[in-house]
């Protein structure tokens, strides 16, 4: 089994997202987190014209370096205050809403004698990161006392915890929190930093405020879909994650079991309707290897049942053509199921330039 990535599409993806950023005045920090700062594909984000990376672990972040990319970066998870001298030796900038974290930061960066850059972050109503808005100046203010640090601007997440999706009203709030901050501390914020895929809507409408100078893409470049508003991105190329499994069994059985049912291996209950009996393989691949309910069988005709640790069972009776034991089949990819399987190690990664026209 094997997770395919085409470099081809992740760089059409980058290029394309740049472009409607830029026509708008929106820079674009490509965010690499959910393919665990594969060097290949940053090196495709920058290729399409991204400013900067982001990546929420610093392990990512050195995966990266080690490669020899020496782009900008950003840690988009807020820092542990133990890890304060990587965060600073490693990267450019972080998100941070921690004065105590912050202080931490400018001692290793005066300690080096750099300076790091600071985005705090603001809680526009996801209530993941963030300080209510009510807290930005003072907070500002620590931050900006800090001799190693350099208060770089203001941002926000939503679409994240709590599925909270962008809005004018969410979106103007963080621009009004920037605008206050810029007033009491009597400085101009750099980066206004709006938030990620799920934003790009708003932008495609003409809706998002002007003032907001950035956003942190990594679903709509990776894979070209928007999971907040459970759609595809328009004009953005859907197949650059391709996996794929070999068939270990392929019978013919009722779809539904016999005995008495507890439960499955995983703890939960599953439910099978009866469609009779029908073909179906399983293949080499389980929960082990990545989060299964976030794969789709491709081409289309199949479907699966269901997957325990290193099994995965697929309907195929209406497949065309027929799998073979031995033969493989081809599944797309969710953001859960990519960010898995690309944190996992049971799973060989290849890295391919472009498809051919017509290959699945
Ligand atoms: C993951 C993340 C992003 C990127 O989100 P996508 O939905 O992949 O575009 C941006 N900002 C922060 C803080 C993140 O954690």
């Amino acid at each position: 089994m094997r997770l395919e990535i085409d470099l081809g599409a992740i760089g059409d993806n980058a290029r394309a997202v740049v472009e409607r950023c830029a026509a708008h005045g929106l820079r674009v920090v490509g965010v690499t987190k959910g393919c665990c700062g594969q060097p290949a594909v940053a090196r495709a984000m920058l290729d399409g014209g991204v400013v900067m990376l982001g990546d929420s672990r610093l392990d990512h972040v050195r995966r990266m370096r080690a490669a020899g990319i020496a782009a900008e970066m950003m840690l988009l998870r807020l820092p542990c205050p133990s890890r304060a001298e990587e965060v600073v030796a490693l990267t450019e900038a972080s998100l941070n809403t921690e004065p105590l974290t912050v202080r931490a930061l400018s001692d290793q960066a005066v300690c080096r004698g750099l300076t790091h850059r600071v985005v705090l972050m603001v809680d526009v109503g996801d209530r993941r990161e963030g300080v209510m808005p009510d807290r930005a100046v003072p907070t500002a203010k620590a931050f900006a006392a800090c001799p190693g640090i350099e208060l770089w601007g203001v941002g926000t997440n939503v679409a994240c915890l709590s599925g909270v999706l962008p809005s004018v009203e969410n979106s103007q709030l963080l621009l009004d929190v920037a605008r206050e901050v810029e007033r009491a501390l009597g400085i101009r914020l750099a980066v206004v930093s709006g938030g990620s895929t799920a934003t790009l809507k708003l932008l495609e409408q003409g809706q998002l405020p002007p003032g907001i100078s950035q956003l942190r893409i990594g679903e709509a470049i990776l894979l070209g879909t928007d999971t907040a508003h459970q759609r595809a991105v328009p004009g953005l190329r859907t197949d650059a994650f391709t996996l794929r499994g070999e068939v270990i069994e392929l019978q013919k059985k009722p779809s539904r079991p016999e005995g008495i049912l507890g439960r499955d291996a995983m703890g939960q209950q599953p439910h099978f309707a009866d469609r009779g009996r029908r073909w179906r393989a399983i293949v080499a691949l389980g929960e082990q290897d990545l989060r299964t309910g976030g794969l789709r069988p491709w081409p289309e005709g199949m479907t699966i049942i269901g997957a325990s640790s290193d099994h995965l069972v697929v309907d195929v009776t209406e497949a065309d053509p027929q799998p073979a034991v031995g033969s493989e089949i081809a599944f797309a990819l969710d953001y859960g199921a990519m960010a898995t399987g690309m944190a996992s190690m049971g799973l060989q990664k290849i890295v391919r330039r472009e498809r051919q026209p017509g290959e699945i």
